[in-house]
């Protein structure tokens, strides 16, 4: 066994568990409805994504594709990512 694969093989199992999560052919078909309404503004800083640059297709509720879906830069997305993970801890507590 060539050990070089497994850089493949944790894409695949990425893939996986992206698909598992409710993206798949929805998240591309709402990615490309965001594609031809860019340049739109980021959905958490606000700051302009032109069609050019990296951006994100990112569920508008977490898990929950009907809810719509938000075009964000690849870095605000990771952190409004962090930020519900956050908030979905400090409820489990309380
Ligand atoms: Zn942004």
């Amino acid at each position: 066994m060539h050990w070089s694969c497994t850089a493949a093989g944790w894409t695949v199992a990425e893939y996986r568990t992206t698909v598992a999560r409710g993206y798949g052919q929805a998240h591309r078909n709402a990615r490309n409805r965001l594609a031809r309404q860019l340049p739109a503004p980021c959905y958490v800083c606000r700051e302009t994504i032109w069609p050019d640059e990296p951006w994100h297709c990112s569920h508008l509720v977490d898990g929950d594709p009907s809810a719509g879906w938000v075009a964000a830069h690849p870095v605000c997305n990771q952190s409004m990512k962090a930020r519900r993970r956050a908030l979905r801890s400090r409820m489990r507590r309380w």
